[in-house]
This record gives structure tokens, C-alpha cells and sequence, in this order.
């Protein structure tokens, strides 16, 4: 039987990548969009007419009880859940002193709440199958700090404690717990840098190249077939930090 995959924010980006791969090697998906409807439609409509199997599903992953709709359409679909990939996430860049309480709330649910939220759902259910697999997309700013994205710096180092802590609590359940921490990679996300500032990072990558969504994905393809990895926070970067 066909393992169940959710992947949050799975319309764009990182997460449409993780979506296509995956449901090309035959995993049932749960796509989960909230702004990017037209994008989510289009997968879907592209991979069912290819005899894949992707569900879509709209869903604020920053609020509660949008968690829980998402999570009951999935075991209503499915049956049980595999595979949770929490990868849904906003960045923002603004001095520090110019962050607003209300930027540093957003931060937090959108980029750390929606975890913690998405993994208490789902863990009941894995719990009950005594396996399951989140992987938690982190930053590489979690683990060196960022200049004018310190509440994202600080959303994604709780993302990290957070996959370290529930791997402990979870590996007797044999529910593995793993982070990947991406350097920059190829999105919306960075479509606000000039091209001069792309190069100028580029001669800080020791592989001379920023990333693109496929690298990732590969990964949690990876993560998804091993057996013996969890804890860890899994650096993709072109060696940027070492
Ligand atoms: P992106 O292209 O901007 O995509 C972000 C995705 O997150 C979209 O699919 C968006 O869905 C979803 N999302 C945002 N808020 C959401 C919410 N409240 N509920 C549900 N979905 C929500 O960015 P990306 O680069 O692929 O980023 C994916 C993940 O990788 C993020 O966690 C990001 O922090 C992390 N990351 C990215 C980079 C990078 O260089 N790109 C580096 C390190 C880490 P809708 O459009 O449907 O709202």
C-alpha cells in the first residue's frame, strides 16, 4: 500500500518540487496550499491526468482549526498519514528594530506554530501505526543567524529544536524526526534580490551556485526511503556554511 505524504505549502516553490517528485514515485499526496489556488489546481490537474494521485487541500497551516480540517480530509482520503512534511513558510526582512509585534506573531505561527500544530495532529495517528516520518524544512539561519531576519532566524532554530526534542520523545514510537536546512535556493522566496546580489552570493558558495527546489526534494525523497536517520538537521547549501 502507497505510502500517505502531506507536504504544507505544497503550491509553489520547495513544496511543489517535493509534491511532483513524490508523486511520480508513487506516494499518495496531500498538497496543501492556502493563497495559491490556481498553482495547487494545476499540480493536481497535471499529475491525475498522469495517473498520479494528488489531493489538494486549502488550508492556513498558522491557524488551529484549519490544521485539524487538513489533517481529518487526509485520513478520510488515505486512511493514515506516512509522511508529514511541515515546509510551508513566509520570510520577511526588516531591521530588528523595525520589527512590529504584529510581524513577530506572524512570523511565529506561520513558520513555527503551524509546526507545532501540524505535528500534534498527525503524531496521534502515527503513534497508533508505531511509524511515521516528519521532516521539518529549517533554514540555514537557524544555524548561523541572519542580519535583518531575526524573528525567521529565530522561528527556524525552533523548528530545529523542536525536530531534535520530538525525536527523542518520538524514536521509541518509531517516528523519525529529521530538519532539513536549505542555503538559498531558487524561489519566490529570493525573487526580491537583484541578480547582482544573487552573483555576489554565489562567490560565497564554495559550489559557486545557489540551489534549486529539485536538491531539496531529492533529500526528502532520501529521508523518506531510510530507515536509521532522525534528529538531524540535514544542511543543503553548496557547503555555504560549513
Ligand atoms: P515560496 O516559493 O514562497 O513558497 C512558500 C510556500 O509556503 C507556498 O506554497 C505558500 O502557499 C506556503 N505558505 C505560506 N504561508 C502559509 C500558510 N499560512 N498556510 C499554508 N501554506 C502557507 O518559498 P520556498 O522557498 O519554496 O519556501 C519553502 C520553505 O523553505 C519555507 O519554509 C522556507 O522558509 C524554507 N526555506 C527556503 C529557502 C529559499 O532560499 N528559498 C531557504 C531556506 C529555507 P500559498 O502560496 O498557497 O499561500
Amino acid at each position: 500500500m502507497s505510502k500517505t505524504v502531506i507536504v504544507t505549502g505544497g503550491s509553489k516553490g520547495i513544496g511543489s518540487a517535493i509534491v511532483k517528485l513524490l508523486a511520480e514515485e508513487r506516494y499518495n499526496i496531500v498538497l496543501n496550499y492556502n493563497k495559491s489556488e490556481s498553482e495547487a489546481k494545476k499540480i493536481q490537474k497535471e499529475f491525475t491526468e498522469k495517473g498520479y494521485i494528488v489531493e489538494i487541500f486549502k488550508a492556513d497551516v498558522s491557524k488551529r482549526e484549519e490544521v485539524k480540517k487538513l489533517v481529518d480530509f487526509a485520513i478520510e482520503k488515505f486512511k493514515k498519514i506516512d509522511v508529514l512534511i511541515n515546509n510551508a513558510g513566509i520570510t520577511q526582512t526588516k531591521l530588528f528594530t523595525d520589527i512590529t509585534e504584529k510581524d513577530w506573531n506572524t512570523m511565529m505561527n506561520v513558520n513555527l506554530n503551524s509546526v507545532f500544530y501540524m505535528s500534534q495532529e498527525v503524531i496521534s495517528y502515527m503513534i497508533k501505526q508505531k511509524e511515521g516520518l516528519i521532516i521539518n524544512i529549517s533554514s540555514i539561519w537557524a544555524l548561523t543567524g541572519s542580519s535583518c531576519e531575526v524573528h525567521y532566524s529565530v522561528a527556524k532554530a525552533g523548528v530545529d529544536a523542536m525536530t531534535k526534542s520530538l525525536a527523542k520523545e518520538l524514536g521509541p514510537s518509531n517516528i523519525r524526526v529529521n530538519s532539513i536546512a536549505p542555503g538559498i535556493i531558487d524561489t519566490d522566496m529570493n525573487k526580491h534580490l537583484s541578480e547582482k546580489e544573487i552573483k555576489n552570493i554565489e562567490e560565497e558558495i564554495p559550489l559557486e551556485k545557489i540551489g534549486k527546489t529539485y536538491d531539496i526534494a531529492k533529500c526528502v525523497k532520501w529521508l523518506i526511503e531510510d530507515e536509521y536517520t532522525t534528529g538531524q538537521i540535514i544542511s543543503i547549501n553548496g557547503g555555504w556554511n560549513i
